[in-house]
């Protein structure tokens, strides 16, 4: 429930540079006014970041998707008997990226898997140290808080040792999946098996301590309230007070095809994903970059996104798999004449990112 007042102090407050509270994150969410909460949140983007867009063109590499976590949300994750089931050797991860840097821009790697089993950290290290020595020119941002979390416990190292290993070995930045809902009440139903919310937090801030950046993300649209999102806004913004280690932020809304709750929940709308994006510019005040993920979202409402709060869409990827097992109907990869075009069409000024930031 809102009422018109309501939303004019928050305006108020939004021009006036100051931070918005939960009740305010509450109301914006409760408010049915989208055009009214992108140009506020097109404003504080120009503000921030001006009318540059980020991109990169980077290569994703899924280790395995055979995870001992089976999250309901994951259409990805397979047991190791699926038939569908992989796991990469070093020569596969090797093999793929000679591929993508064919590509005389490929400025990185945006490792994550699934939660293997059987294969130790050990393994898991290998893969950061030789894809650092043999392309030493690309970064390396790789694993989830969630990853990082299942190392130390399948080790018995701690969350600090394992990151100062995989920085020894190349990595230079941590992904930002892995968040979902940073409540406890969430994960217990979806994703028991995996990270909590305070280990997930405890991880950015152990990375954010040893110079390794993190980005963080949100998974909405599947159970959890209105409530929980803003709550969720709220504990990234005060870690990030706290560390100022966050470099991006990324909105993922669910896609339910071929998961656990594929017969019980719709796909957000694209009402939704242009006001969670809004929302969450506004909420997360002390975040320079805000994603479009454009294979989620779709290259259309990822490119309307951008006046809705975002600053960022991405990149090529070179081949998506964890979300395309979801149904994504996106492109698998974009090439980077498409993504310049996409932002050039939207008004907007494309920017290459040169370094681990998105
Ligand atoms: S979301 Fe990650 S941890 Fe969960 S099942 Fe999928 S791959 Fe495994």
């Amino acid at each position: 429930m809102f009422v018109r007042g309501d939303l004019e102090k928050i305006e108020q407050k939004i021009f006036r540079g100051e931070r918005l509270t939960r009740e305010d994150g509450e109301k914006l969410f409760a408010c049915n006014e989208l055009t009214w909460l992108g140009a506020l949140a097109d404003f504080v983007r120009k503000k921030i970041c001006g009318d540059e867009v980020l991109y990169n063109v980077n290569c994703h590499v899924n280790l395995t998707n055979i995870c001992m976590s089976r999250c309901k949300f994951c259409a990805f994750g397979r047991d190791d008997d699926d038939r569908r089931a992989y796991a990469m050797t070093i020569d596969d991860a090797i093999n793929l990226v000679t591929e993508a840097a064919r590509d005389p821009n490929l400025i990185g790697l945006h490792i994550v898997s699934g939660l293997h089993p059987k294969w130790t950290f050990e393994n898991y290290l290998a893969f950061v140290e030789t894809l650092h020595k043999k392309f030493p020119a690309l970064y390396v941002k790789g694993f989830t808080g969630v990853e990082i979390q299942h190392f130390a416990n399948i080790s018995g190292l701690s969350v600090e040792e394992i990151l100062r290993r995989l920085k020894a070995a190349g990595l230079q930045a941590i992904a930002g999946g892995g968040a979902e809902i940073l409540t406890d009440r969430v994960r217990n139903l979806l994703c028991p098996k995996k990270a909590t919310a305070d280990q997930w937090l405890n991880v950015a801030r152990t990375a954010h301590k040893l110079g390794l950046p993190t980005n963080a993300s949100m998974l909405y649209g599947h159970i959890e309230t209105l409530s929980e999102r803003v709550e969720h806004l709220i504990k990234l913004r005060e870690l990030q007070d706290e560390t100022g280690g966050f470099r991006t932020f990324i909105c993922f809304p669910f896609l339910p095809k071929n998961t656990a709750l594929e017969s019980e929940i719709r796909q957000t709308s694209m009402w939704d994903d242009l006001r969670t994006i809004a929302i969450s510019r506004l909420m997360l005040d002390n975040f320079r970059n805000i994603k479009a993920y454009w294979v989620m979202l779709t290259v259309p409402v990822a490119q309307v996104a951008l006046s809705f709060g975002a600053n960022d869409i991405d990149g090529t990827i070179h081949r998506e798999n964890i979300l395309h097992d979801a149904g994504a109907t996106s492109p698998r990869a974009l090439a980077e004449d498409e993504i310049i075009k996409i932002i050039r069409d939207a008004g907007r000024v494309p920017k290459l990112v040169t370094e681990v930031l998105s």
